[in-house]
């Protein structure tokens, strides 16, 4: 067979829902035409969601960045301020936390992203009593924060194991991990652009004992620092791994490299065609693994709409507030009604998700859009100024 007829006998096999090789899913990567990859990725996200493969579903959120004082020092990020650094440094009290939570609710956000430095000071106690806090005052909420780095940072400040921190803030309120902190899991790329963080084998191993404890995830991935294309697939191996023994993985979701601001000296951005390479690739290699997410905020509205037709089923969350990515230079907004029509003219069907991404709200009729043109992404003044909480939702609007 000539190369070609190899790589599509390998998109052939991954489209019928066989398992395919690392390396054959590396070939894929770089070498498979990008609208045949795209039709094999598609074929598999229209199989595996056979009846409501017209769908595509987003979720409205807010993050809350309760400090950006951080020991690790990732080179890549532009978010954080040293402790030392009393002029950058903030954190945010209860009360003002409690009112973006509210402000969520007010909105119709299901879910928060409680995301921020590895504080110090912030032990495992400190999620606790926040995550109680934010329970008791709104129960309706999801939290779905953290990640594993966060699990180990906290863990060391108070002295206890991994598993028991995660009991700990599970029983307090978390109900799923948010995956950050995976950045980019094989050894070189991760020492490269985030020295202090744990290894990616203990990134995973933390991942492990969270699932097994009945407490689920996402999972991530950074592009575009500088790794090679065998590390992308490596990554999405390392994954794969884990959720064949856990099955706690909820989604697999890529997202590009912010230059701005940062450390990171002459790296260059993943394009456009990298991005979604990467998501087809993840469809057909993650065959474990049942949502591959979308991502507008940093690749732009007309690449998320191409990635529902990659292999993606999900186009994110609109984000009543983001913070980390916009510090390094992400700089795409959206308001509810631009996701929906993003996703209607890609031809599919638009529905609000949960966490747990059942459908709460299919938008089947445009009579019937929401008309609360208040939805809209936007980022904190506190955040990318410093100093104390704004004491007003400020929004910017898309564009
Ligand atoms: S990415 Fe997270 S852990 Fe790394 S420096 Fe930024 S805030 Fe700290």
């Amino acid at each position: 067979m000539t190369d070609q007829a190899v790589l599509q006998s390998v998109l052939d096999r991954a489209a019928a829902g066989g398992r395919i090789t690392k390396e054959e899913a590396l070939d894929l990567y770089r070498h498979a035409p990008l609208h045949a990859l795209g039709q094999a990725a598609d074929a598999v996200r229209r199989r595996r969601y056979a009846g409501t493969e017209h769908i595509a579903t987003y979720i409205i959120e807010r993050n809350i960045n309760y400090t950006n004082v951080c020991v690790t020092a990732c080179k890549f990020c532009a978010f954080y301020a040293a402790p030392k650094d009393t002029k950058k440094g903030w954190s945010r009290d209860l009360d003002d936390i409690l009112r973006r939570c509210a402000e969520t609710v007010e909105l119709g956000g299901t879910q928060i992203m409680f995301q921020g430095g590895h504080h110090p000071d912030y032990g495992v106690e400190y999620y606790e009593h926040h995550f109680a806090a934010i329970k008791q005052a709104f129960p309706q909420l999801v939290i779905h924060s953290l990640g594993a780095s966060e699990v180990e940072h906290m863990a060391r400040i108070s002295g206890v194991s991994a598993e028991e921190a995660i009991k700990r803030i599970h029983a307090a309120g978390l109900d799923s991990f948010a995956g950050a902190g995976a950045e980019l899991l094989p050894a070189r790329p991760r020492k490269a652009i985030a020295p202090l963080k744990e290894s990616g084998e203990r990134w995973l191993e933390i991942m492990e004992i969270a699932h097994k404890l009945g407490v689920e995830s996402t999972s991530t991935m950074l592009m575009g620092t500088g790794e090679t294309n065998a590390e992308r697939i490596e990554h999405i191996a390392m994954i794969r791994d884990t959720q064949d023994r856990t099955g706690g993985f909820r989604a697999f979701i890529p997202y590009t490299y912010q230059p701005e601001n940062n450390h990171l000296k002459g790296r260059t951005q993943a394009t456009i065609f990298e991005y979604l390479r990467m998501i087809a690739v993840a469809r057909l290699f993650l065959d474990n693994i049942a949502h591959i997410q979308g991502s507008w905020l940093t690749v732009g509205k007309e690449a998320g709409q191409l990635s529902l037709h990659y292999g993606a089923d999900d186009l994110g969350s609109i984000m009543l507030e983001e913070n980390v990515v916009s510090s390094a230079g992400a700089k795409h907004r959206s308001n509810r009604q631009e996701i929906i029509d993003l996703i209607r003219k890609a031809g599919r069907t638009p529905a609000q998700r949960a966490t747990t991404y059942e459908h709460l709200l299919v938008h089947d009729d445009p009579a019937n859009d929401p008309a609360d043109d208040r939805v809209v992404s936007h980022i904190s003044s506190t955040a990318i100024e410093g100093g104390t909480a704004h004491p007003e939702l400020k929004l910017i609007s898309a564009n």
